[in-house]
C-alpha cells in the first residue's frame, strides 16, 4: 500500500483561529483509492524549515502533497522552496503570463506584475490548471517519488485534485481501498472495551482497530483494507457483528451514529413518543434531541425545570418531596419524570436533576451527582451517577447517560414483550 504525507503551508495555520481543512478532506480522497497518510505537518511560511520537510517527506513517504502559499506575494515560498527541495529550476512559462491576463482583463483589472511568479513551473512538471484562481499547481515523479503542489484555497485546491491528481494516483495505487466504520459504546471503560475485543479484532490482519475516549462515550473505530468495497465491507460488518457480540447491549451504534440519532431510530420504529425534563442539563438534551431531523415525530415537549418552585408548577413535583429529599435526589427525578409525562401525554419521559459544580457540592451529593429519571406507562425509576469533569463535561455526561438510560429502557421493554 502506498504511503502518502501532506504538508500544509502558510503560516495563518499555525494560529490559533485557522484550521487546516485541505488534510482531512485530501486524506478522504487518498483513502478512497486505499492510499494511507501516514503522516502530516504544518509550516509557516519559513524557507529552511519548509525545505527540511519536504526532504525528509520525500524520503519517507511515496506520495508527498503541499497545499498553500502559491500565491504572487513575497510570502508564498511554496514554489521556490519546492524546486530547492528537489534541486530543479525553475522554468519561465509565457503562454502562463498570457492566459493570466487575458483572465485578469475578463475581471475587469490589469494584471499585476508580480502575478508572473506564478508562471514559474518546476522543470519536468505536469501543470495543474486552477480555473479557480491565478496559480497553477504542479505534479512531478522525482525518483520513484510523487510530488504534488496544490494551491491553498479550498475551492481552488479540490477541483483541480480531483481531476488532475487523483486519477494519477488511481493508476499507480493498485486495487486496494479502505472502508472506516465507527461503533460506539456506552457504560464500560476503555481499557474495559479494549479487553473484551482485543482478542477478537486482533484475528484480523487486514482491519486497523483503534479504541478512543469521547467525552461520554467510546469509540471503536475500524478501518478495512481490501481489494474491493464489498470486500471492505463484509469484513467490516463481519467484525462489527463480533463485537457487538461481546460487549451486547453498550454498544449504542454501529455506524457510527449519535446517541440522539439511535434514540430517534427506536422512537420512529415505535412509534412512541417523548418528553424531557431538565434541570441540571439546562435544555442540552431537548437540544440534542431536535438536532435530528425529523425529531418532530416524536418529541413532543422538553422544560428546563431549574428552580424548586418550576419543578413544582411545571411538573408537580411537590414542594415537601423536595424539602424532605433534596433537589437533588431520586425522588425528585423520579416526581419529575412522571409529572413530565402526565404533562406532555407521551410514551416516555426523562428527566435529569443533579450537581455539575464547581459550587453547590456537599460531603453527601459532591459535584457531579446526578439522578436520572424515567417514567413510562408501568414503571417510574431513576439511577443515580456520580460523574467526572467539569461543569461542561457533567452537564453533556449527564444528557448522555440520560438518554442511554432511555435506550436501555426501551430495549428491555422491547425484548420483555418478545417474550
Ligand atoms: P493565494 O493565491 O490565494 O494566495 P495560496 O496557494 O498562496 O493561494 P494560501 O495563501 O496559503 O494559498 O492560502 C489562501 C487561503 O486558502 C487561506 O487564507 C485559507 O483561507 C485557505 N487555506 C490555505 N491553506 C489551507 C488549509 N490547509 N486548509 C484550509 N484552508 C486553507
Ligand atoms: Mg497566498
Amino acid at each position: 500500500m502506498l504511503s502518502a504525507e501532506i504538508i500544509a503551508v502558510g503560516s495563518e495555520l499555525l494560529t490559533p483561529t485557522k484550521t487546516d481543512t485541505n488534510s482531512l478532506w485530501l486524506t478522504e480522497k487518498l483513502n478512497e483509492i486505499g492510499i494511507e497518510v501516514k503522516l502530516k505537518t504544518v509550516v509557516g511560511d519559513d524557507r529552511a524549515r519548509l525545505e527540511e520537510t519536504m526532504r525528509d517527506a520525500l524520503r519517507r513517504s511515496d506520495i508527498v502533497i503541499t497545499t498553500g502559499g502559491l500565491g504572487p506575494t513575497e510570502d508564498d515560498i511554496t514554489r521556490p522552496i519546492s524546486a530547492l527541495a528537489i534541486g530543479r529550476e525553475l522554468i519561465y512559462h509565457e503562454e502562463l503570463v498570457e492566459d493570466l491576463r487575458i483572465r485578469f482583463r475578463r475581471w475587469g483589472r490589469e494584471m499585476p506584475e508580480i502575478n508572473k511568479r506564478q508562471a514559474f513551473v518546476i522543470e519536468g512538471a505536469k501543470i495543474l490548471p486552477n480555473p479557480n484562481g491565478s496559480a497553477v499547481g504542479m505534479s512531478v515523479a522525482v525518483g520513484d517519488k510523487f510530488f504534488v503542489i496544490l494551491p491553498g484555497p479550498p475551492r481552488e485546491l479540490k477541483p483541480m485534485f480531483e481531476a488532475h491528481v487523483l486519477p494519477d494516483l488511481k493508476k499507480s495505487a493498485g486495487k486496494i481501498v479502505v472502508r472506516r466504520r465507527i461503533l460506539r459504546v456506552s457504560g464500560i471503560g476503555e481499557s474495559a472495551v479494549d479487553e473484551a475485543i482485543a482478542p477478537i479484532y486482533k484475528t484480523y490482519g487486514t482491519v486497523e482497530t483503534s479504541i478512543l475516549f469521547n467525552r461520554s462515550e467510546i469509540e471503536v473505530n475500524l478501518a478495512a483494507k481490501a481489494e474491493s468495497e464489498t470486500e471492505a465491507e463484509k469484513t467490516l460488518e463481519e467484525l462489527a457483528g463480533k463485537i457487538v457480540e461481546q460487549l451486547g447491549i453498550a454498544v449504542f451504534a454501529t455506524n457510527g451514529e449519535l446517541m440522539e440519532e439511535i434514540i430517534g431510530k427506536f422512537l420512529t420504529e415505535s412509534g412512541k413518543t417523548l418528553a424531557v425534563a431538565e434541570s441540571c442539563t439546562g435544555g442540552l438534551i431537548a437540544e440534542r434531541l431536535t438536532d435530528v431531523s425529523g425529531a418532530s415525530a416524536y418529541f413532543m415537549e422538553g422544560a428546563t425545570t431549574y428552580s424548586n418552585e418550576a419543578k413544582t408548577r411545571t411538573l408537580d413535583v411537590s414542594g415537601d418531596l423536595i424539602k424532605a429529599h433534596g433537589a437533588v435526589s431520586a425522588e425528585v427525578a423520579e416526581a419529575m419524570a412522571k409529572g413530565m409525562r402526565e404533562r406532555a401525554a407521551t410514551d416516555y419521559a426523562i428527566s435529569v436533576t443533579g450537581i455539575a459544580g464547581p459550587n453547590g457540592g456537599s460531603e453527601e451529593k459532591p459535584v457531579g451527582t446526578v439522578f436520572i429519571g424515567y417514567a413510562d406507562e408501568s414503571c417510574v425509576k431513576s439511577l443515580k451517577l456520580n460523574l467526572p469533569g467539569d461543569r461542561y463535561l457533567i452537564r453533556w455526561r449527564a444528557s448522555q447517560a440520560a438518554l442511554d438510560y432511555l435506550r436501555r429502557q426501551i430495549l428491555k421493554t422491547q425484548s420483555e414483550t418478545a417474550k
